[in-house]
């Protein structure tokens, strides 16, 4: 089964990929988690992405297509869940284009649909193991004691500031996605709110709907 699952940052998309991947064995596919690796280990696409990443802005297109279609292409074009994976109709079209020509095509798009106020509170109580990339909630899923407190950080781009730019830049750049798979017929609504299981059951319920239908 090849999935997107798209949403607003901070609506557990990287979550629900991680359970879809240990459970259904779809390979999480993450253009971001890519993104901080490459920026971590200072290679040429990591210096480039670092200005835009840190702003809150999108990576060009052109950087990630290569990034996201070489990912796909490694994982043997099928199986995987695609995680921050379109963001514009550029990407949306090339993505299309990249199922059409490896007769590969998306089967289905899970919209995780979580309010504002829910997700500035999420991101900003977000936290991240600075060497595993595992992330916690510091009320909700806290960081277990064996875990070394100074390794637990906030992701740069999870500071106030840089969070009202990602929101304001899904907005406009990354909603209209939605249209353009409902025009397709390959939308799926799921809500986001409420526990991990509580969201990933409704997916689960969604998904099977789908397959039935
Ligand atoms: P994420 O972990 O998915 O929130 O991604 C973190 C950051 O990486 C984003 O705020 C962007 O700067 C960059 N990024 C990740 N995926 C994409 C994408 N598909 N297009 C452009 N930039 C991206």
């Amino acid at each position: 089964m090849r999935l997107i699952i798209f949403g607003p940052p901070g609506a557990g998309k990287g979550t629900q990929a991680g359970l879809l991947e240990q459970r259904r064995g779809l390979v999480q596919i993450s253009t971001g988690d890519i993104i901080r690796e490459a920026m971590k280990n200072e290679t040429p696409v990591g210096k480039e992405a670092k200005a835009y990443v840190e702003k809150g802005e999108l990576v060009p297109d052109t950087v990630v297509r290569k990034l996201a279609e070489n990912a796909i292409a490694d994982e043997g074009y099928d199986d995987y869940v695609l995680d921050g994976y379109p963001r514009t109709t550029q990407q949306a079209e090339w993505l299309t284009e990249f199922g059409e020509e490896n007769d590969t095509p998306i089967d289905a798009v899970l919209s995780l649909e979580v309010p504002d106020a829910v997700i500035v509170e999420r991101l900003s109580r977000r936290r991240v193991h600075a060497e595993t990339g595992e992330t916690y909630h510091l009320d909700h899923d806290p960081p277990p004691d064996s875990v070394d407190p100074d390794l637990i950080v906030q992701r740069d781009d999870d500071k106030p500031e840089t969070i009202r730019n990602r929101l304001s830049v899904y907005r406009e750049e990354t909603q209209p996605l939605e249209d353009y798979y409902a025009d397709r017929d390959a939308l799926v609504t799921v809500d986001g709110q409420g526990d991990i299981e509580e969201v990933y059951t409704r997916i689960e319920t969604a998904l099977d709907e789908r397959v039935a239908a």
